[in-house]
């Protein structure tokens, strides 16, 4: 079927993730695929491939392009990877890297949120990416440990519950910060004998993690 935003998002692929500096094949090519437009509310399609977060309801968001294609590439992912992410929202984010991983877990606080991303993901074909309803900061015990975890939201700290549910060798990315709406974005690497690397990569600006290791409201 022939995608009349097909040019709007090679544009916004070359202008703003390859002209910022991201070189990763994989990550260039999930970002080319995958069709922003039907992630967003309808009212919002004209601005889908904007430089910008947009709104999605119940006060949340779809990152802006170029820090979803950030996040993903700063998993270093080579495509065989388990994944989990914290904050479906629109599902935006988890196909993208249900284009280069194997398996995609992802958990949304909202309810309605998560059903739209279902409807949303579902209409698109994708296979490989389970979502769940519940407070994400707990992570996912059932299908640990993951290759990388990825947070879309930002919380005071990273949670121990997560790290723990990281492979040795594993990455997780995640916005930090001490006030709620502004973090560093920061990785972790558990290296062998789980021992911890943190690396502070940039600053971002993301909607609270509210959970029981995030923030209360
Ligand atoms: N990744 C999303 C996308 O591609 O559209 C954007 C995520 S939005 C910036 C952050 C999301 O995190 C919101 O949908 C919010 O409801 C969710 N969230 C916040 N705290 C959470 C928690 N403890 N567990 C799961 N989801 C949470």
């Amino acid at each position: 079927m022939k995608d009349p935003y097909m040019m709007q998002r090679i544009k916004m692929v070359e202008d703003q993730i390859i002209r910022r500096g991201i070189k990763n094949p994989l990550v260039i090519n999930a970002m080319k695929k995958v069709p922003r437009h039907m992630f967003v509310p309808e009212n919002m399609i004209h601005k889908a491939y904007d430089d910008s977060p947009l709104p999605i309801g119940h006060s949340q968001t779809i990152s802006q392009p170029y820090i979803v294609a950030y996040m993903t590439d700063a998993l270093q992912l080579t495509g065989d990877e388990k994944i989990l992410e914290i904050g479906t929202g629109s599902g935006y984010q988890a196909a993208i890297l249900a284009e280069i991983a194997r398996e995609v877990y992802t958990i949304e606080r909202i309810d309605a949120l998560a059903k739209q991303a279902e409807k949303t993901l579902n209409a698109l074909g994708y296979k490989n990416i389970h979502i769940h309803v519940g407070d994400g900061t707990l992570g996912l015990e059932e299908y640990a440990p993951y290759d990388a975890i990825i947070v879309t939201a930002g919380g005071p700290y990273v949670p121990e519950t997560l790290i723990d549910q990281l492979k040795v060798g594993g990455r997780l990315v995640m916005p930090v910060g001490e006030y709620k709406y502004g973090q560093d974005l920061v990785r972790i690497t558990k290296g062998i004998d789980n021992k911890i690397n943190k690396e502070t990569l940039t600053s971002v600006i993301f909607v609270p993690l509210i959970g029981e290791k995030g923030w209360s409201n």
